[in-house]
Parts: structure tokens; C-alpha cells; sequence
């Protein structure tokens, strides 16, 4: 997927107040939300502030600060929801492969049940 920006993407309309959210925890460079067809019990996206597509996007051109932010960020979201306990999934999908929906850089955080296999068979 090509690092192109789309700003109406819907989590940067989000990110702007157009859309509204279930936040979990915002911070001056990362947003957390429920996600709004969650599939487990708990499931918590976040996303930095910032115009990224991608993790390698992300990884790649974000600032230091950026990206201690999101991960610490991160760290606090999987605390506050309960998933540290039982165990949780962070995953992030990228293009078409990775059967991307939303153009901007997200982390899913899964939990609450036993997630299966990483990746079904073809
Ligand atoms: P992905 O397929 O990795 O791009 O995942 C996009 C995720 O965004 C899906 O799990 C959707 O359910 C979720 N999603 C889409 N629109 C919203 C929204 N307005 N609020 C919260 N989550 C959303």
C-alpha cells in the first residue's frame, strides 16, 4: 500500500470530531476506542494522532516522540481494559494482503477469550 494519506479516511474524521468514539484514553499523540463491531470481549483500537497508512509507515518516519507515545500509549490501554490477565492479541493489518478496511495506522487489541490460531489455513 502506498504511504498516500487519504484524510477523509474515517479514523482521521474521528480524529478531527466529526465522527464520535468510545475513547479509552487520548494523550497529545495517540488516540484508544472501542471498536465498533468488536470481535471479542475486549477489543480497543489505537491509532496514532498523526497522518500514517501503515505499521512500517508508522515505524519508518514517525518521531521519536510519536512513537514512544503510541507504545507506552498502548501499554496503558492493555492495562486499563483487563487484557494483560487472561492474555491478548495486538495486531495490525496492512493492504491488500492484510485485508486492510481503514487507511490509517492502527493497532487492534484483542482479548477477553482464547483468540484461535493467528492465521487461518487458505
Ligand atoms: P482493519 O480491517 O484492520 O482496517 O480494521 C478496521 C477496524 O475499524 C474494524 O475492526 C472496524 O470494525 C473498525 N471501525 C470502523 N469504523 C469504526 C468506527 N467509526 N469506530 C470504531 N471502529 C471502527
Amino acid at each position: 500500500m502506498p504511504n498516500t494519506y487519504d484524510p477523509q479516511n474515517i479514523f482521521a474524521r474521528i480524529l478531527r470530531g466529526e465522527i464520535p468514539n468510545k475513547t479509552v484514553l487520548e494523550t497529545a499523540h495517540t488516540l484508544a476506542f472501542h471498536d465498533i463491531h468488536p470481535q471479542a470481549p475486549i477489543h480497543v483500537l489505537v491509532i496514532p494522532k498523526g497522518p500514517y497508512v501503515t505499521f512500517d509507515h508508522f515505524a519508518a518516519e514517525a518521531s521519536a516522540e510519536e512513537l514512544l507515545d503510541f507504545h507506552r500509549t498502548t501499554a496503558s490501554v492493555v492495562a486499563m481494559v483487563g487484557a494483560a490477565e487472561g492474555g491478548y492479541r495486538a495486531i495490525s493489518n496492512a493492504g491488500v494482503n492484510g485485508m486492510q478496511e481503514v487507511p490509517h495506522y492502527h493497532l487492534h487489541i484483542l482479548g477477553g477469550r482464547v483468540l484461535g490460531r493467528l492465521v487461518e489455513r487458505a
